[in-house]
């Protein structure tokens, strides 16, 4: 089941919103402080979205919406007591994803709600920005969020390669890495090993092909990197 965290300082509209969205089946955390639902984020409380009210005892919406987009993608929408477009603006400017103001029908709060976490998918983090998910702990690579099969040399080689995207590594620095003996295994294995690579690569995503040949000096991969 997914919750909702509601920051909003009026009792009465807090009670009509947790009820609405309680009755469209979500569980709801209600914080009346815009520090306390910060901190509640920031330690690891995971909300299928947060309703941030703009006008707050101890803050402003719009401040504590910047500090949580350093740290969290978390969907965002806003409850404002002023009907003013440039609150509109300014809400959807530090990436609120949706705004409404009072007096709002909760019916219609629940079925933005929805509409938002219909359009974003769960679990939605910065990492769902990159291209290449590297799981030291499992030594395993994924590509456009697809797991990759891949042997030992390629996991390795790509892993390497993945260090410094843009950087050219020659076939001597890729055996040194990656071999244990490289003085045993010719250079060309690591053309061999990079061309079904690519195959396994271009079999997800056809449309690029992000390891690089660099003639007479190596290979480089390009595509952003998220490690955990
Ligand atoms: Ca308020």
């Amino acid at each position: 089941m997914q919750t909702i965290l509601l920051v909003e300082d009026e009792s009465a509209i807090a009670d009509t919103v947790i009820y609405a969205l309680e009755t469209e089946g979500f569980q709801t955390k209600w914080h009346t402080l815009g520090q306390a639902a910060l901190a509640d984020l920031q330690q690891g409380g995971e909300y299928a979205l947060v309703i941030l009210d703009v006008g707050l005892p101890d803050a402003n919406g719009f401040d504590i919406c910047k500090q949580i987009r350093r740290f969290s993608d978390v969907p965002v929408i806003f409850l404002t007591a002023r009907n003013q477009e440039i609150d509109r603006i300014v809400g959807l400017e530090i990436g609120a994803d949706d705004y409404m103001s009072k007096p709002f029908s909760p019916r219609e709060l629940s079925a933005r709600v929805k509409a938002i976490l219909k359009r974003v998918k769960p679990g939605l983090t910065v990492e769902s920005d990159c291209e290449f998910i590297i799981d030291h702990h499992r030594a395993s690579i994924r590509y456009h969020g697809q797991q990759l099969e891949l042997t030992r040399y390629e996991y390795l080689i790509l892993k390497m390669l993945l260090q410094q995207p843009e950087r050219v590594y020659s076939r001597v620095q890729i055996m040194n890495t990656v071999w244990n003996e490289p003085e045993a295994s010719l250079e060309r294995a690591v053309d061999t090993h990079i061309k079904t690579l690519r195959t396994k690569l271009r079999n997800i995503n056809g449309d690029s092909d992000p390891i690089k040949t660099h003639r007479g000096l190596g290979y480089s991969v390009s595509g952003r990197v998220h490690e955990s």
